[in-house]
């Protein structure tokens, strides 16, 4: 079995881990090197078979901790071309590490199996991952989008693992503190992903057979686990559709790592 294990998940930092044998990549760092290294330990995870890192766009709480992290490590690291580009100029990412452009192929990292796919959003460019491990199992991220292509729908589906943004409720970012351009933004086509829209997503891969779903990057501001759950249940119940022991859906936690999730 692999594994997929948040370590943290939010707009105050993303990262995850997909294991197999021992084995892992990691998809995105933004927070603190010290604070990654630490969760990585506290889940046994060996830095010696860290195999790749993975990222999915250039917005902080995506990259902030890959410079000293990759400080006195020899890990490639694979985004699209912009981000790659962003990260060398700007001197995210020290000068020693090999930056590969992901976009348009399939990479083999260590056993693993790795396509990119573009999600609309505003930054220089931003991805999701397929990720098939070498013992033939699949999952699928997509965060940070603002609405959900069919080319990202198919790049989700058919997996044992999805892993979607459900970013916002509805009524809370229309009736909460941020200024009329954020919201704006948030709500956008290149923003995030409004709990409705994720659990429309949700909806589709379970009626084509995907069992497990995570939802990630839930807003602090803008939304709770809750409120995103029952969002899943509801959309399910108004399509005649009753989800069953059989189908998982979980929430990342905020700071903490979220339980191991099995696919
Ligand atoms: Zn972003
Ligand atoms: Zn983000």
């Amino acid at each position: 079995m692999a594994r997929y294990i948040s370590l943290y998940s939010g707009s105050s930092g993303n990262c995850s881990v997909v294991e197999e044998n021992g084995k892992f990549i990691l998809i995105d760092m933004g927070k603190s090197a010290r604070l990654t290294n630490r969760a990585l330990t506290e889940l046994g995870l060996d830095i010696k078979n860290l195999q790749g890192i993975l990222v999915s766009h250039e917005h902080t709480d995506h990259v902030s901790g890959l410079k000293v992290f990759l400080k006195n490590l020899r890990v490639p690291v694979y985004t699209g071309a912009a981000t790659a580009d962003y990260l060398i100029c700007r001197d995210l990412i020290p000068s020693h590490i090999d930056v590969q452009d992901i976009s348009f192929a399939t990479f083999n990292i260590g056993d693993f199996t790795v396509r990119g796919f573009e999600t609309p959003h505003d930054s220089v460019g931003c991805m999701g991952y397929r990720i098939m491990t070498g013992k033939g199992r699949k999952m699928s991220i997509a965060t940070d989008l603002g609405f959900v292509t069919e080319d990202i729908f198919n790049n989700l589906n058919n997996v044992d693992l999805a892993v979607v943004e459900s970013n916002y409720d509805v009524q809370m970012l229309r009736e909460g503190p941020y200024p009329y351009y954020l919201k704006t933004r948030i709500a956008s086509n290149h923003g995030h992903l409004s709990n409705v829209q994720s659990a429309q997503t949700t909806l589709r891969l379970i009626e084509n057979g995907v069992n497990k779903i995570q939802l990630c990057h839930l807003s602090n501001n803008n939304n709770t686990p809750s409120l995103a759950l029952e969002q899943v249940q509801k959309t399910a119940i108004a399509n005649g559709i009753i989800i069953g022991n059989d189908v998982q859906v979980k929430v990342n936690r905020r700071h903490e790592i979220t339980t191991d999730t099995e696919f």
